[in-house]
């Protein structure tokens, strides 16, 4: 099936899914919109209020930042698929449990075989414990992480840099960063002298590091 036809079933089943108790409480689901073929996927935690009403994602105020972010970026919206773990919001905006995640997670794992993006950006905790499980958001964001082939980058939420306006100064550099990254990844020879100044490692690798820098036992353990 062609990617485009495999999103279309993957959001017409989003639609009408009951596999989890959030299917109660939504107005529209979300399953997510851009390029069948966008080299970046951005995946944020669940709709909000705003993305309930209209059954997209990041049309509210995080979503209007995130936009300011993909202009750091040099991207444009409409270029990137974007999404969340979980397609229907919970109630009161309150965290996403573990077995909503994992039951919504058959709808992402099938959008991201479908899309296979070069890059994904995690945006929250919720997004990155996805990919990098027991990693903190504060050791490594911004850092790309190559995993089979595809580098899983981890973002601070824009809504964390809404509540927290001491945040924005890093997400807005991790977004500005992020072309050299894509560059990178695709290994542009004219880029050589930019290719020094950006880390790509693998988990393992960063978690070696962060063993070695660490005499605390507890957060030696990323898994
Ligand atoms: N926050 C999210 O994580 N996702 C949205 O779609 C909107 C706000
Ligand atoms: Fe289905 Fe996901 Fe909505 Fe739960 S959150 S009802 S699994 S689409």
């Amino acid at each position: 099936m062609e990617a485009q036809d495999t999103l279309n079933t993957i959001a017409s089943e989003v639609c009408i899914c009951k596999n989890c108790t959030l299917h109660h409480s939504r107005k529209n689901s979300v399953p997510g919109e851009g390029p069948a073929h966008a080299k970046i996927m951005f995946i944020g935690e669940g709709p909000g209020v705003n993305e309930n009403e209209q059954g997209r994602p990041f049309v509210g105020a995080a979503g209007k930042l995130l936009e300011d972010l993909f202009s750091k970026a040099g991207l444009i919206r409409k270029d990137v698929f974007i999404c969340n773990v979980v397609k229907c919001r919970p109630p009161g905006n309150r965290d996403p449990l573990p077995d909503e995640i994992l039951a919504c997670g058959k709808y992402l794992n099938r959008q991201i075989d479908a899309i296979n993006p070069e890059v994904i950006v995690t945006l929250g905790r919720f997004s990155m414990a996805k990919f990098l499980p027991g990693a903190k958001i504060s050791t490594i964001h911004g850092k790309a992480t190559n995993m089979d082939g595809r580098l899983v980058v981890a973002m601070f939420h824009p809504a964390a840099a809404l509540h927290q306006p001491g945040l924005k100064p890093a997400i807005e550099q991790d977004f500005s960063n992020l072309p050299r990254i894509l560059k990178l990844h695709n290994n542009q020879p004219e880029e050589k002298s930019v290719q020094t100044s950006t880390e790509i490692k693998s988990y393992p690798q960063l978690v070696k590091e962060k063993e070695a820098k660490t005499e605390d036992p507890k957060q030696m353990t990323f898994f």
